[in-house]
């Protein structure tokens, strides 16, 4: 029997009963999913970046495990995780109080402003002599041309079951721990994680092979929450964005994070410094990761909350709500 197949994404197994759906670089999925069938109904992780790419996840859910979806996790509010929610209609969906707040509040007004914002942007990535790397293009494009595919008005269904701490979803196969450590990445992350099978679900608190966006959160709260993560039971991993990976690369985003703290740390705190700043290169070991416009406007954002205390503060980035 073939695998579900989608223009959004590809289905990786990654442990008996558990897969991951991997955003591919040109549709309108962006962020990776997790799906896991706990015997009696299927927990599934982030809805990705459209209605329809969550509909093919549903359908590629339900199709591997046989099972409904039964519960539908949000790791985190920004767009490319949660405009999918609306194809799950009758699904539990679990986050945090503050994820739900920024979906009532912040989600949709995101997607109304990057539908305004999204043509110039795309025709800016497209014009004769820009700068991108062709796989940034081919993903900036995906994202860009998903929202432009979005139907107008479509509502994206809250959180109704919420999670402090830990949240155990459990079946008669096995169970889902659903975690938050508080913000890092946004003002308020989730995670997963299947204990038995020692796999993580960890939105964008690691991406792999892709520039993280810090824009929204406090890289250093981060670092303390991937430290964290180091002490769950998990060995493979699930990013946001990229490949399967372990804790491996859950160092090599601290050590990502931390290079932009030391760098903005040690930019005098003038206009000249912030200027000088806005001129570093990427670094070598991060020069072949994706969303490379995202290194400055990390580097920037760091420095800048260096002086303004350290609230997380939902802003947008230069490209739209997150991801
Ligand atoms: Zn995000």
């Amino acid at each position: 029997m073939s695998g579900p197949t989608s223009p959004h994404f590809r289905i990786v197994p990654v442990a008996d009963g558990v897969w991951g759906a991997v955003a591919t670089d040109e549709g309108f999925g962006l962020c990776n999913s997790g799906i896991v069938d706990l015997g009696d109904v299927t927990v599934v992780f982030d809805s990705m970046l459209t209605p329809q790419a969550g509909a093919d996840l549903r359908a590629a859910a339900e199709r591997l495990t046989g099972h409904p979806v039964g519960y539908l996790v949000n790791s985190h509010w920004h767009g490319d995780h949660v405009r999918g929610n609306i194809s799950f209609p009758s699904v539990r969906i679990v986050s945090t109080r503050t994820v739900r707040e920024l979906i009532e509040t912040r989600a949709v007004t995101a997607l109304e402003s990057e539908r305004e914002s999204v043509p110039s942007e795309l025709a800016a990535i497209r014009a004769p002599g820009a700068t991108l790397p062709t796989r940034d293009r081919t993903v900036f494009e995906g994202w860009f041309e998903g929202i432009l595919a979005t139907p107008k008005g479509t509502v994206i269904p809250a959180p109704d079951l919420l999670v402090e701490g830990e949240l155990v979803l459990r079946g008669p196969r096995r169970e889902v721990r659903v975690v938050t450590f508080g913000g890092g990445h946004s003002p308020s992350d989730v995670l997963a994680y299947v204990p038995d099978l020692r796999v993580g679900f960890l939105g964008d608190l690691l991406a792999i092979g892709f520039h993280p966006s810090v824009t929204d959160g406090i890289a250093a709260a981060w670092v303390r929450i991937l430290d964290s993560v180091r002490g769950l039971p998990i060995e493979r991993i699930l990013p946001g964005h990229g490949p399967l990976g372990g804790l491996r690369e859950v160092g090599e985003m601290q050590e990502y994070l931390r290079t932009l703290g030391r760098l903005a740390a040690a930019a005098p705190r003038t206009p000249e410094g912030r200027r000088a700043l806005a001129a570093t290169e990427v670094p070598e070991r991060f020069g072949s990761w994706t969303f490379r416009p995202f290194f400055l406007e990390n580097l920037l954002s760091v420095y800048d909350k260096l002086g303004a205390g350290t609230a997380p503060v939902a802003t947008g980035s230069s490209a739209p709500g997150g991801p």
